[in-house]
């Protein structure tokens, strides 16, 4: 096998271990991620603290409620009691009831208006919470998928390793530092030559430079500096 065709297959397993390489590490990166958990936690604790805030003023209406039908029966006990002559006094008194239950009235208005409040929040925090279980569920699973990829990457990336070395062990180890001084500069150091162009450049190369690539001898592309491989 000429040396060109050589370069050009440790070519071909050096792109293939460069592509696994990224693969890899864009993986890499995705382990231990979760912000779309970390986002639903948040927005759980700030809809359980609305929650909680909510109920507490539903708690507080219903007191202050429990207190003007306290005051209202104590009002009108003594409204009705017969013990009150001065009409004046009724009269005063009868305000002061009338006043109680509007007031009463307005404040069981506000506390069935909490309620609906209340029964909202409440509905969102299951909500949030079943999405945010959810998410962390998809998150395990998919962490496991990820190490396992990872680890099959991983064996992969040793099998190429070992074929490379088989591959460059059959090639002359000067070959091999032109190789990869041009591997370094352009990425791609083998260029297939098809119909007498070099693919790396697309310059046509001239009848003696062919006819030296078709020899399979280790030949740079007089335009590119490409190592020409005719196939
Ligand atoms: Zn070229």
């Amino acid at each position: 096998m000429g040396v060109a065709k050589q370069l050009y297959q440790l070519q071909e397993v050096d792109l293939e271990i460069e592509a696994n390489e990224q693969t890899l590490s864009r993986l890499v990166s995705q382990l231990g991620k979760n912000q779309a958990v970390v986002e639903a936690q948040a927005k759980l604790t700030s809809e359980q603290q609305r929650l909680d805030e909510l109920t507490h003023r539903q708690r507080s209406a219903e007191w202050e409620i429990d207190d003007l039908v306290t005051k209202i029966t104590a009002a009108e006990e003594q409204l009705y009691s017969g013990r009150i002559k001065n009409p004046k006094e009724l009269a005063n008194l009868q305000h002061e009831v009338d006043l109680l239950k509007a007031k009463r009235d307005q404040l069981e208005n506000k506390a069935l208006e909490i309620m609906g409040q209340v029964e909202l929040a409440e509905a969102s925090v299951t909500a949030t919470d079943s999405e945010s279980k959810k998410l962390e569920t998809e998150w395990h699973s998919q962490q496991q998928q990820l190490s396992a990829d990872i680890e099959a990457l991983k064996n992969k990336l040793s099998d190429l390793g070992h074929k490379r070395q088989l591959i460059s062990a059959e090639i002359d180890p000067q070959a091999i530092g032109v190789y990869g001084k041009l591997r370094k500069q352009k990425g791609q150091a083998v260029a297939k030559v098809e119909q007498g162009i070099c693919r790396g450049c697309r310059i046509s190369l001239p009848f003696s430079e062919l006819q030296q690539a078709r020899s399979g001898n280790l030949l740079q592309c007089g335009s590119c500096g490409r190592i020409l491989f005719l196939p």
